[in-house]
């Protein structure tokens, strides 16, 4: 960048500066220690953030089967990682279209960037890699430059983004009246802002796909070629040209690029009510997605399977790592957590709710006289017995809860942001379904069980000072249960004793 033009930039009182929710995340971001909970107490403090992070995680980009319901199981279903490159995207750009001077070239950048943003992300999965989010973020923010320079040197730059018949012509531009390109500036800014260094690499070389450095750079370089398609006026000269450099640069054929497109088509009415701009007519969107289509079905359809058979071995992979990283935490017998793992996944639990008030409900489960069949029956069939109540419990309850097996006949269900009123009454239904449900055929017929529980919640009726305690207050309720006649459950606040 020649040295005026940083000059000016340094010494500009207007430059964009990230709100300062942005900073904190940033401070997260740079973070080896950051986790979870760190972010959310973040997050939290901003309502429409929050707000955000709950619809993206709730959005088709990430395919649930449960509602998300708060914020608490939102960032856990993203993971860290995603959870502070996406506040990083929601936040960091937050002002940099407010209204004013060239606002409509400015809302062009900014509609290109939020395409752009979509377009690494599934180029990037069409590629294989696994940085979705990390993707999206670069995307977002690799024309920061443009909007820095419209916002800070207006009399200069604004002309030339007006001027500029596409991206190609509006970097020679660039580099004709600035001697710089928007890459450099967006670089430059990134850095001032302390954002991750592989942001201000990807940002540095996001207007040359020959100079980036892996497939993260590449698609990230190739993002506003693809956005472009939507943006120009002939999207089939934007799209051959995009074709060519995602071909040479990324070696995607022509069938997979047109899965790009459509999946880029299916995902723009999510993205643009996130950030909260229309980003192209649905009319065209359709058109886009139709033409697409047809192309890709007209093609080569192997080439597709392949690239299918591909990605699916490295899901299994991917997969069975997993798998095998679960069973040290997972009860042999029945397959629900083991108390180890439940005592860590208690302590993160108990630490949330109790930070952000949170609700977080502990039911203590017992069979009811599960001795009398283990004598009748004998222990094989006892074990079946566990095995079938473990899975129908889990069943019963949310994806964001946890069962764990305490010992014997004993489990816990973890219920985090549960109300004591909303736990006991779903601690009940369960209890109603398992009465009529076999657990198991005997001589005589289908066999049945029936429980006790008790459920304790921090931050309700008591604050708890640590997990043991929440634990035994659990267990004296399930105690109680036991007392008054089993086959029920009690909750700790009075009242809760009959049924
Ligand atoms: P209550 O209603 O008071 O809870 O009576 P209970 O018979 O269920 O309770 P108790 O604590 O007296 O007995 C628990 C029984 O669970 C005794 C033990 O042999 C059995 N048990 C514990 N672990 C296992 C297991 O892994 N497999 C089998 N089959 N039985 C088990
Ligand atoms: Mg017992
Ligand atoms: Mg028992």
């Amino acid at each position: 960048m020649p040295p005026e033009l940083t000059a000016a930039l340094a010494l500009c009182r207007n430059l964009p500066s990230p709100p300062g929710i942005a900073l904190r995340i940033i401070e997260l971001a740079q973070d080896p220690e950051t986790d979870l909970t760190a972010a959310a107490d973040v997050i939290a403090i901003d309502m429409a953030l929050s707000a955000r992070m709950l619809r993206i995680a709730n959005s088709p980009l990430y395919a649930s089967r449960r509602r998300i319901e708060n914020l608490g199981q939102a960032l856990t279903m993203l993971g860290l990682n995603a959870t502070v490159s996406l506040a990083l995207g929601f936040t960091v750009t937050q002002d940099l279209v407010s209204p004013g001077q060239g606002q409509d070239a400015r809302a062009r950048a900014w509609r290109r960037s939020i395409l752009s943003a979509l377009a690494a992300s599934l180029l990037g999965q069409a590629r294989g890699l696994r940085k979705a989010e990390e993707l999206m973020l670069a995307g977002l923010l690799q024309d920061v430059g443009v909007l820095v320079l419209a916002q800070s040197e207006p009399e200069r730059y604004l002309p030339l983004l007006r001027q500029a018949r596409d991206n190609d012509d509006l970097i020679a531009l660039e580099r004709e009246h600035l001697a710089c390109t928007h890459a450099e500036v967006g670089a430059w800014m990134a850095e001032q802002w302390d954002l991750p260094r592989y942001l201000v690499e990807a940002i540095a070389r996001s207007e040359s796909p020959a100079a980036a450095e892996d497939n993260f750079q590449a698609c990230v370089a190739l993002s506003g070629a693809v956005a472009d398609i939507w943006l120009s006026a002939d999207a089939d000269a934007a799209r051959e040209h995009a074709l060519q450099l995602v071909n040479e640069t990324l070696k995607l054929d022509s069938a997979q690029f047109d899965q790009v497109l459509a999946r880029i088509g299916e995902a723009l009415p999510e993205i643009s009510a996130l950030f909260e701009t229309t980003l192209i007519s649905p009319a065209r969107v359709q058109q886009l997605i139709d033409h697409a289509q047809e192309l890709a079905t007209l093609r080569n359809l192997r080439e597709i399977q392949d690239a299918g058979l591909a990605r699916q071995r490295a899901d299994d992979f991917e997969a069975r790592a997993n798998r095998l990283a679960e069973q040290a935490h997972r009860d042999a017998l029945t397959g629900v957590l083991n108390r180890r793992q439940l005592e860590t996944v208690l302590e993160q639990e108990f630490l949330r709710a109790t930070r952000h008030g949170w609700p977080l409900s502990v039911a203590f489960i017992d069979l009811d006289d599960f001795k009398k069949i283990n004598d009748a029956h004998g222990h094989l069939l006892g074990d079946q017995v566990l095995r079938e109540f473990a899975t129908k419990l889990q069943e019963h309850l949310r994806n964001s809860d946890t069962v764990a097996r305490f010992g014997g006949e004993e489990f816990i269900a973890l219920l985090p942001n549960t109300t004591e009123g909303v736990a006991l009454e779903v601690v009940r239904r369960v209890l109603a379904s398992i009465v009529s449900t076999p657990m198991a055929e005997v001589a005589d017929g289908p066999l049945f069980v029936t429980f006790s529980a008790g459920v304790a919640t921090q931050g309700g009726y008591e604050r708890f000072a640590d997990v043991q305690d929440l634990l035994k207050a659990a267990d004296d309720v399930l105690y109680r249960s036991k007392n008054l006649g089993r086959n029920r459950v009690i909750a700790r606040s009075p009242g809760t004793a009959t049924a």
